[in-house]
């Protein structure tokens, strides 16, 4: 007997192990584990909010489905990883294990004690959560470079990837291909789908996207495929409001409903079809951050997930309960801030803009643990992806990969540059439509015009405060 076991890759198409399983012959088996680590509760957070909970569920149920349609059922375990799967595995017989790799931290370890725990089973396990195979890959690990530019010309020099203001010319295409093998004929299975335990874990409300490959592709044709976005992405990325100034490709690639490979690809389709230009490019490029903090995550082995970071020396960080508690619920007093805060906890998401805001306000100005924040994106973002939230908290909180100087958004700057009509707000702190747009994002001015909380800190006092501390001048 055959098993895929599905793990943060909840898709069929660019996937090895399914294509391998089915093109093995015998029959064929599909799991998933429930992890009950995802239940664990600390400081008040689960790792799991509702919002990330209903789209997982939503696309294990997509997954359910289509497996369906390949007389494939799929059973869903619940609890400790290495038990619940080394039970399952001997409870039906399983002789072949087809799995894909992922870079995070407690996932490898579950797979490996797994293994270890089940040495007679024969393990087949593929790559796929990245762009990148590791024999691609022209760094070596424990020589991983420690910023991202240095990681972009280094594959720009050995692989034919795509360069900024360098034209499309097709080589590129065949740099990052998906997986291979023949897709199995459907003949779907008369048994009903085992899905009842996931209908009782329902929060019951409707979310802001759908969960699921289905989806997830959905979205890359409304969004990649349209040339009208796609070739200015560029120019909308920044915007905080609207739900199509950015690809939000993330909750999908995140789950993995959605095969990195697959987005490259569309975008390599794209500029055969219309040419290259900066907006097509940024795409990419933004695809390669992705790339680089799952590489960095696997090179780190665990390090940043430490207060400390990948920095060798342990800054000052205070357990500021107050302090969190304010900037989570969105009651700072600055309006982006807030704002941003109110839109995470009622959507599950919020833009890179705003998300490098709340975080250097949370680091730079109140000096709160930053582990703290993570742990909130980590509870609330449908998108959570360990290698690009605590990669991005690091660097934000400054112990990430370099740490020469703090340099900190300035908040009601920044949200009267992206936003100078103030509608970003309005929307989600329920501001007068008919304020002026310069005076929504500053609080002194804002007061003159609506009640307003006093701010809980000054921006510019507390930051000559926090480089004072961290001796930075
Ligand atoms: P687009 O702008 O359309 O970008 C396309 C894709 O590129 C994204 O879907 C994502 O996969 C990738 N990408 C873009 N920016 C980044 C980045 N800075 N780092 C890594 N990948 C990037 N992204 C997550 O996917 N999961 C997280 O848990 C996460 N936590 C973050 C925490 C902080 C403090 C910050 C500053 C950023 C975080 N990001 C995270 C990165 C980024 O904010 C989101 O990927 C992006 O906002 C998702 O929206 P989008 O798909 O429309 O992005």
């Amino acid at each position: 007997m055959n098993a895929i076991w599905f793990r943060n890759d909840l898709r069929l198409h660019d996937h090895q192990p399914f294509l391998n399983t089915v093109n093995n012959g015998g029959e064929v088996r599909a799991v998933f584990v429930w992890d009950e680590r995802l239940e664990e509760r600390s400081l008040n957070m689960k790792r799991m909010g509702e919002n990330r909970r209903r789209f997982l569920i939503e696309s294990l149920e997509d997954l359910a489905t289509s497996l369906h349609a390949y007389g494939i059922s799929l059973t869903i375990v619940h609890g400790n990883v290495e038990e619940v799967m080394s039970s399952w595995l001997i409870e039906q017989r399983i002789e072949h294990v087809f799995v894909h790799d992922h870079p995070g931290f407690e996932e490898r370890q579950d797979l490996s004690k797994v293994m270890a725990k089940m040495p007679e089973t024969k393990w087949h396990v593929s790559e796929g959560h990245m762009l990148f195979r590791r024999d691609q890959l022209p760094v070596e690990l424990t020589a991983f470079p420690m910023s991202f530019t240095r990681f972009r010309k280094k594959l720009e020099t050995k692989l034919l990837v795509p360069q900024k203001n360098h034209p499309y010319t097709g080589a590129e295409r065949d740099v990052i291909q998906e997986s291979s093998g023949k897709h199995p004929e459907m003949r779907p299975i008369n048994m009903p789908m085992a899905l009842e335990e996931l209908k009782d874990m329902y929060p019951g409300s409707v979310g802001i996207v759908k969960g699921g490959e289905t989806a997830g592709l959905e979205r890359l044709s409304t969004y990649v495929k349209d040339p009208k976005r796609l070739f200015t992405y560029k120019q909308t990325r920044d915007g905080l409001l609207s739900f199509d100034d950015s690809s939000k490709l993330s909750f999908w690639l995140a789950n993995g409903c959605l095969s990195p490979k697959r987005v490259y690809q569309t975008i390599m389709q794209m500029e055969a079809e219309h040419g290259r230009n900066e907006s097509s490019y940024w795409l990419f490029f933004e695809l390669l951050w992705r790339e680089y903090f799952q590489w960095l995550m696997l090179a780190t082995q665990g390090r940043l997930f430490l207060k400390r970071g990948l920095l060798e020396k342990e800054l000052i960080w205070y357990d500021d309960l107050r302090h969190f508690e304010a900037w989570k619920k969105g009651e700072t007093g600055y309006p982006l801030v807030d704002a941003a805060m109110v839109e995470l906890n009622t959507t599950g998401y919020m833009s890179n803009r705003a998300r490098q805001n709340v975080a250097s306000f949370l680091t730079k100005n109140l000096g709160v643990n930053w582990l703290w924040g993570a742990r909130y994106f980590e509870e609330q973002l449908i998108d959570y992806d360990p290698a690009s939230n605590y990669g991005n908290w690091a660097y934000q909180a400054g112990v990430g990969t370099d740490m020469r100087e703090l340099r900190a958004f300035n908040v009601v700057g920044q949200g009267i540059r992206y936003d100078p009509k103030g509608r970003y707000a309005k929307h989600w702190l329920k501001l007068p439509e008919s304020l002026p747009g310069h005076v929504v994002y500053d609080p002194e001015e804002l007061r003159k015009c609506v009640e307003w909380p006093q701010t809980i800190v000054d921006q510019e006092e507390s930051l000559r405060k926090r480089k004072k501390e961290l001796g930075l001048g």
